[in-house]
């Protein structure tokens, strides 16, 4: 069978790249000692992601830059290493001094303001287990994490906690609640109703000493939970350990290819893994200038952020660059963005056609990669050294064995497909899902970790995305993989995005029915779909959809991936299943 996502020419636009300079070689003689002796630890064997991230740059007479914030506003603070240190210590007391022990869950509830960033590192420093939740939820997905992993503290804002107060009283393992009020001179009205477990920050910040001994965890002490995406059903708490930071701070030279003098922005909120394996240990562990926003997602506030702050490497999402395409180049090319030297994707596949785009608008090709809440950090990917073969994953990482296999664990030749799966034991694995033991024993079948998705390899190793094992569509004997249909759909000038589902069918089992989402400029009609349908069956043949609904706009998770699964529920009249990752 002939996959249209193979037939785009590879991108051989590629750097010299110091870190990795062949990544077929590097894999070959790898062990994670080696990388592992490139850390801090402390003493005792001991190892602390806090003091790999921050406390070991603190050097004398060197206080680099670690974090220059954008507000909502425009305004700007920024905060060297040091500083840094100062805030994440105090953090650490503030926590210590209420109590709080090693191994306590604290969550945080926060938009992207420093105290997030002080607050996750302070956690860590104590031995706390630290989970980020993203800041759009709504009080129920706040309620189901908070009383799944036992939360003992919660740090927050007025806002937030003024939204979620209905379920504060139903939470009795929470003992604090930290707010982090940034209004100028506390000038906003107290909380009507405050909850008496409320305590304030600044007051807390201020008692607090700014010097703190940084808890000797060990490697394998839990370290950071995260909710996965809830793309497939009920979000599970993924556990993380502190030795994660060796596969963050690896992959961030080899994947990234982070050097000390760049200026780096990950868009990804801490809420999701990208946000924080990406959005804070990777770079920091390498000592590296980060960006971050507070706003949300405009192309312009986007582009301007680049240009403003010169960055140089670029880690965002496919549903970004659709947005960004949608937006049209003409904007991207009223803005100096010549400063970015490598742009990276991460979430879902990305379509070639976005690979491409950002040959034309960039000048140079994104590079795409693959991973999952449950890996910690990136297994495959693309490399500033290796061709970009426009809708391939890459290849795997240096010390990490990654197959297509069979049911029966056996991996299959180049071309079929398969389920990806990863040979366990890689140092950022998930150590649990919090609560659920059987469901992570599932996981591990036959040596290898199942990681849920189906791909192929080619020849030359290089991995391509098929979908996920439960939105793969069986058609006339046929196994249709989503991300092809997709990729083919969003050519069309007219569809900024695409999903296909399975459609029950009497007669194929099922069929392919597509749903749309146009560009700005463009609205359905009969010739549209037919103009549409037409392309399809010109580049996939029996594999075009039979099928095609316009919509508005495609249902996603907050962390930016198409929802499949809602739009077959909704299509067959199912119950919708957990929306509590839903965007409104
Ligand atoms: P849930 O497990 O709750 O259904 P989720 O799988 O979306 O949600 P995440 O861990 O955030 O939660 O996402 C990982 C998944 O995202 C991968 O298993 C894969 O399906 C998809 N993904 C991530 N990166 C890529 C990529 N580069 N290409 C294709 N798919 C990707
Ligand atoms: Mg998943």
């Amino acid at each position: 069978m002939v996959y249209p996502v193979q037939g785009k020419p590879p991108v051989t636009q590629m750097r010299v790249h110091p870190h990795l300079p062949n990544v077929d070689e590097a894999r070959r003689a790898f062990s994670w000692d080696s990388v592992a002796r490139e850390l801090a630890w402390l003493p005792g064997g001991a190892l602390n992601m806090a003091h790999e991230c921050i406390d070991r740059h603190v050097l004398p007479g060197k206080d680099k830059l670690a974090l220059i914030w954008e507000g909502k506003s425009g305004e700007e603070e920024r905060y060297t290493f040091a500083q840094l240190k100062a805030e994440t210590d105090r953090f650490a007391d503030i926590l210590t001094g209420l109590g709080v022990k090693k191994g306590d869950r604290v969550f945080l509830f926060l938009e992207r303001v420093p105290e997030l960033y002080f607050a996750f590192f302070g956690a860590l420093k104590m031995g706390g287990i630290v989970g980020p939740l993203f800041s759009a939820f709504g009080p129920d997905p706040v309620k189901d994490r908070l009383l799944d992993s036992g939360a003992a503290v919660l740090v927050s804002q007025p806002d937030l906690l003024q939204r979620i107060q209905g379920i504060l009283g139903d939470l009795p393992d929470l003992k604090h609640i930290i707010v982090v009020d940034r209004s100028p001179g506390a000038a906003r009205p107290p909380r009507p109703q405050p909850d008496p477990r409320e305590l304030h920050y600044e007051q807390l910040a201020k008692a607090a000493v700014t010097t703190f001994q940084t808890t000797r965890t060990s490697k394998d002490d839990y370290a950071v939970m995260h909710y996965t995406s809830g793309t497939t059903g009920k979000p599970k708490g993924a556990v993380h350990r502190h030795f994660a930071i060796v596969q963050q701070h690896a992959t961030g030279k080899w994947v990234l290819d982070l050097h000390p003098d760049d200026i780096y922005w990950c868009t990804a909120d801490p809420g999701w893994v990208t946000g924080t394996s990406y959005g804070m240990l990777a770079p920091w562990s390498l000592g590296v200038t980060q960006v971050i926003l507070q706003g949300g997602f405009s192309p312009r506030a986007w582009y301007a952020a680049i240009q403003k702050h010169k960055v140089t490497v670029w880690y965002t999402a496919p549903t970004a660059v659709r947005m960004l395409m949608k937006s049209g180049d003409e904007l991207a090319a009223r803005y100096d963005l010549s400063s970015l030297r490598h742009i990276n994707s991460v979430g879902e596949p990305l379509n070639p056609e976005a690979v491409m785009w950002g040959v034309k608008v960039f000048k140079q090709p994104i590079h795409d990669n693959w991973w999952q809440t449950e890996t910690g950090a990136i297994m495959i990917a693309n490399y500033a050294s290796m061709p970009v073969r426009p809708g391939s994953m890459g290849k795997p990482t240096p010390g990490v064995e990654a197959a297509v296999i069979d049911q029966n664990g056996k991996p299959l030749p180049p071309g079929a497909e398969g389920d990806l799966a990863i040979r366990p034991g890689w140092p950022s694995m998930f150590q649990a899902y919090w609560n659920n033991p059987e469901r992570y024993a599932s996981r591990f079948q036959n040596g290898w970790y199942i990681t849920g998705d189906r791909a192929r390899v080619d020849k030359d190793g290089y991995f391509w995305f098929v979908g996920r094992a439960d939105d793969v569509i069986n058609s006339a004997g046929h196994l249709i993989g989503p991300f092809e249909v997709e990729s083919v759909l969003v050519e069309h000038p007219a569809v900024a995005e695409a999903a296909v589902i399975g459609k029950p069918d009497p007669l194929a089992m099922e069929i392919v029915k597509a749903f749309v989402a146009l560009k700005d400029g463009y609205q359905p009609s009969d010739e549209l779909r037919h103009s549409i349908m037409q392309h399809a069956r010109a580049r996939l043949q029996s594999l075009a959809p039979r099928e095609l609904e316009f919509r508005p706009s495609l249902p996603k998770t907050r962390s930016g991936k198409i929802m499949r699964r809602l739009l077959k529920a909704q299509e067959l009249g199912l119950p919708l299943g957990d929306t509590s990752t839903l965007e409104e």
